[in-house]
């Protein structure tokens, strides 16, 4: 491999710099990962509760293309929205996959487990009569895999489906790892749903380097490490009192709802749809890559204080 972690980690967070265009397409680190991934690395996607924003915005990655990420970088074995087979046809490619690649291939998980009534709120599928559910498949997948990577904050926290009432007892991988002793390393990338970069970034970054730093909740530091109010052009406005009362008001976004002040991640940078624009440009933040999301950012609008 011909690039180093530093000079990755330099292009990552150089990604966003004022042209808020992705620079992942970069050649080396498309190389560097065809490279590295000599042999396309097994994934496993399976889906709990959620809505499959974290899927279909992955599948909005621009660079690399989510093609370049499917057929160069990694090879899915399962994944529910994108995969041609079904019923227990998946499923036998999916314990094909867990057996063949044990301790080799990376799990990602997408939406919260339900463990109410024996997992049963989220079922997988039927495999000879018997019925898997989320909690069963995050279990035994979760002891074989080499990694997980709990993407979207539902994963990650527990996110809407953990609020309160939270009537189907939905955890993050990590709580139930943690219920079951499973000593498998999870890094959660959070987002209601992620970035895409930040999804695609942390599989270039495990595949080329392995796990990468960590923050206190679990989130890389690489795309997590900045808190939003600290960086945003809206900043000066907040330090001078000058609030928006609407949102066509100039103004800081404060009184209105914003959870900047709280929030860790480079959106200010990175921003959205191809670096087109981010939540606090057009609206707040709403602080869903936060570990209480979605209990303690309601009612959206507002104020924290
Ligand atoms: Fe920006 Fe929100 Fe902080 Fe205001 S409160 S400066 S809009 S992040």
């Amino acid at each position: 491999m011909d690039l180093s972690r530093r000079d990755f980690v330099k292009l990552c967070g150089a990604s966003a710099a004022g042209v808020g265009l992705s620079q992942l397409a970069l050649p080396p680190i498309v190389q560097a990962l065809e490279k590295a991934a000599a042999g396309n690395p097994p994934v496993v996607w399976i889906m709990g509760q959620g809505c499959t924003g974290c899927s279909v915005s992955i599948l909005n990655t621009v660079h690399p293309t989510i093609a370049e990420v499917l057929l160069k970088i990694i090879s899915m074995k399962f994944h529910e929205t994108i995969m041609a087979a079904s019923g227990e046809l998946a499923l036998e490619a999916q314990d094909k996959a867990a057996e063949e690649f044990a301790g080799k291939f990376y799990l990602v998980v997408e939406g919260s487990i339900p463990t109410g009534a024996d997992g049963m709120y989220a079922q997988i599928g039927t495999m000879k009569g018997k019925t898997r559910t989320m909690l069963s498949e995050v279990l035994h997948l979760g002891t074989k895999a080499a990694a997980v990577l709990a993407v979207g904050t539902d994963a990650a926290y527990g996110g809407i489906p953990a609020a309160k009432p939270n009537p189907t007892g939905a955890k993050s991988v990590m709580a139930v790892f943690k219920e079951h002793g499973i000593k498998t390393p999870v890094i959660n990338v959070p987002g209601c749903p992620p970035n895409p970069d930040w999804m695609v970034g942390t599989i270039a970054h495990v595949l080329l380097y392995g796990v990468p730093q960590l923050d206190g909740e679990g989130r890389p530091l690489l795309f997590y490490g900045t808190l939003i109010h600290d960086n945003c052009p809206y900043r000066g406005y907040f330090e001078y009192g000058v609030f928006a009362k609407q949102f066509n008001d100039d103004g800081c976004r404060y009184k209105l709802g914003c959870k900047g002040p709280e929030t860790y991640a480079d959106c200010w940078k990175r921003k959205w749809n191809n670096g087109v624009n981010w939540c606090v440009q057009n609206a707040i933040c709403i602080g869903c890559v936060q570990p209480d999301f979605w209990d303690k950012y309601t009612p959206i609008y507002q104020s924290l204080g």
